[in-house]
């Protein structure tokens, strides 16, 4: 029997790895079965390259528990290992590692779980969880096998074996303290979150299915009455993984319902489909897969819950995928699959890492072509899915400028009559009628087609076009938008956006032709002063208009700047007025001067109260603004004037 003492400085690093370890335990089966996994992977090549004469076909990990013996054993059938490899690997360099690792990181207390890859403390991580750790190895090479162990003391065994098979099997005595590790319910739980798309068949158990081999008989009775045999079942191998998921295969092979149902594997309490799919491949100047969805988003969605997950070769790494992935990408799911993605770091460490950065701006560059060429193969549909898409697309522009780049060629502006414009076909489209007499294009645009019809219907009137933007960062997409088209920007003509209720129609977009007022200055400067005295002027601003006569003789106005300073401070964010404090609620209340209506107010003695109250409810009430009391008030005062 030989026994050694593994080289190291300190006395016992078991303990130490252990307690450094502590917040992730459970991923010591995730280093074993990659372990497992490469092995095979290279067993598999040496075949391809006819260096290993055997069949490889059928080759398949085995987890085991035995709950008597309190083991958890990981069984592969790759190359295995001789005795110089079990020293070299597993003694030598494995140890070098851990020494160099807790050298770095023995004053650092903060027990970030982050760097043991790095240090090939893979294969150690198993003590996190064991007491006692076997290793039964034999190379595929002519060579007998070996029998390793090893109690978490630096000192360990090295023995022949009797065993027959090829491959690797690790035998994990289960510590006291960490039992949990033998049910099986937790060990499903982890095979399925870590392995479930590993790329070597992985089997848990048994379970029984219908033998396919045997066809129940059914027989009739003299009565003519059917008896059907009882179906015969078998018991297979229960293999938990997915050996070959969707995204290590080539899009061309793939059709629609198979990356709906790829979905559903991913995540399997998603019953709607998904909106779209972006598929990435790449392998210059980096390696990357992957397959991005578009979900469709439900009002109280809960982004935490299935998010996009980041593999390593099929292994996976994290669902967390903050500043790995650009905010606005992480309201779509899917996987992330890269080689270059660090297996075992932390998060600020993935965040730094050059590669992860480069894969963020790959995505970001890739879902924006992605996106232009679902616009242009098939715009209706893209059309019909716009209003699920748009919050991630405008989030999009407002946040990353590369994408903004190329989402304004796709983005949507939907009108109040449904119609879909991108920004330059709206832009062609009302300049001749909606450019005001300074040169600037003005786009008019509703938040609520209810709520704003009556200045809606006002704006078509006229010939205008009125969008309907009612997503809750719009007004910070209109105030990007307006910048980029600014006068500062080389474009020739500056676009503005105005919301259809922030003025009345002839002051929406300013035109040189004036309306000529009925009322003598005199008149108006009166008028002026009655309405002032009504009105409550804490919250109205009276403005005289020389208006259309047959236009509304009130109307309530919120000027634009206000409003969407307002609302931007509401959503937050940047490109508000930080720190202007709360915006009042104040309107401004317009005056039709050539309304008949004003010639009453001016020669009416002693009900100006009752006509201008009537006048501004009226306003109220084609805003949805009056309720409660003054709204019982309006129906009294009208049937009163009725008589
Ligand atoms: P890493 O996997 O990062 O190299 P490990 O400590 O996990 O570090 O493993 C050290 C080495 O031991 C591996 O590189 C491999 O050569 C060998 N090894 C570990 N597990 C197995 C296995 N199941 N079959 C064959 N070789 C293995």
């Amino acid at each position: 029997m030989a026994k050694g003492k593994i080289n190291v400085a300190v006395d016992n690093i078991f303990p130490l790895i252990k307690r450094f370890l502590y917040s992730d335990h459970e991923i010591f089966l995730r280093e074993l079965i990659s372990n497992a996994t490469d092995a095979t992977l290279k067993l598999k090549h040496l075949a391809s390259i006819g260096e290993f004469k055997g069949k490889t076909d059928g080759v398949q990990l085995e987890v085991k528990l035995d709950k008597d013996a309190k083991t958890l054993t990981i069984i592969d059938q790759g190359i295995g290992m001789t005795k110089d490899e079990v020293k070299k690997y597993i003694n030598e360099i494995a140890f070098s590692g851990a020494e160099e690792f807790l050298e770095k990181y023995k004053d650092d207390k903060a027990g970030d779980a982050g760097i043991i890859g790095h240090f090939g403390l893979g294969f150690y991580s198993a003590f996190m969880v064991a007491k006692e750790v076997e290793i039964i190895t034999k190379s595929y090479k002519e060579e007998a096998a070996v029998h390793w162990k090893c109690d978490g003391s630096p000192e360990f065994t090295l023995v022949k074996s009797d065993k027959k098979d090829r491959g690797t099997e690790i035998v994990l005595h289960i510590a006291d303290d960490s039992e949990e590790f033998l049910e099986e319910s937790k060990i499903r739980e982890l095979l399925t979150k870590y392995n479930k798309f590993m790329p070597i068949p992985i089997k848990f158990g048994t379970k029984e299915i219908a033998d396919p081999k045997h066809t129940p008989k059914t027989t009739k009775d003299k009565d003519g009455k059917e008896t059907t045999e009882e179906q015969k079942r078998i018991t297979v191998d229960n293999i938990i993984n997915n050996p070959n998921p969707a995204w290590t295969k080539q899009p061309k092979d793939l059709k629609d319902e198979d990356y709906n149902s790829f979905y559903k594997e991913l995540y399997p309490m998603q019953f709607q489909d998904p909106l779209f799919n972006i598929h990435l491949n790449v392998d210059y100047p980096f390696n990357l897969t992957g397959i991005l969805y578009f979900p469709k988003l439900e009002a109280n969605i809960d982004v935490k819950k299935d998010r996009i997950q980041l593999y390593q070769n099929q292994v996976f790494v994290t669902d967390n995928v903050e500043g790995i992935v650009p905010d606005f990408l992480q309201m779509l799911r899917g996987v992330i699959d890269s080689p270059d993605i660090p297996l075992n770091v932390s998060r600020s460490y993935l965040q730094a890492d050059g590669a992860v950065k480069k894969i963020a701006s790959y995505i970001t560059k890739k879902v924006g072509d992605k996106m232009h060429s679902i616009f242009k193969k098939d715009r209706a549909n893209f059309e019909k899915k716009w209003n699920d898409i748009k919050i991630v697309i405008e989030y999009g522009m407002l946040s990353e400028p590369k994408f903004y780049d190329k989402a304004v060629k796709f983005a949507l502006f939907p009108t109040v009559d449904d119609a879909f414009l991108t920004f330059d076909e709206l832009v062609e489209k009302i300049k001749p009628a909606q450019t005001d007499k300074d040169k600037n294009i003005v786009v008019l645009y509703a938040s609520d087609k209810k709520e704003q019809h009556s200045y809606i219907e006002a704006a078509k009137d006229k010939g205008y076009e009125v969008l309907l933007l009612d997503s809750p960062i719009v007004s910070h997409l209109i105030q990007k938008l307006e910048s980029e088209n600014s006068e500062l920007s080389d474009k020739k003509q500056p676009i503005k956006f105005v919301r259809v209720d922030s003025d009345t129609v002839e002051n929406l977009i300013k035109k040189d032709e004036t309306t000529i007022s009925k009322l003598s200055d005199d008149e108006q400067e009166k008028l002026k002063g009655i309405i002032e005295g009504v009105v409550p002027n804490e919250k109205y601003t009276v403005q005289l208009e020389a208006m259309d006569s047959k236009a509304n003789p009130f109307t309530i106005t919120q000027p634009e700047f206000m409003r969407r300073m307002k609302e931007m401070q509401q959503s937050g964010g940047g490109g508000g007025m930080m720190g202007m404090g709360n915006f009042p609620e104040m309107y401004n209340l317009v005056v039709n001067t050539n309304n008949e209506w004003m010639q009453k107010i001016l020669k009416a003695k002693g009900k100006q109260q009752d006509y201008i109250n009537q006048a501004l409810d009226l306003a109220k009430l084609s805003q949805n603004l009056l309720k409660g009391e003054e709204l019982t008030g309006f129906i009294k005062r009208s049937l009163e004037m009725m008589k």
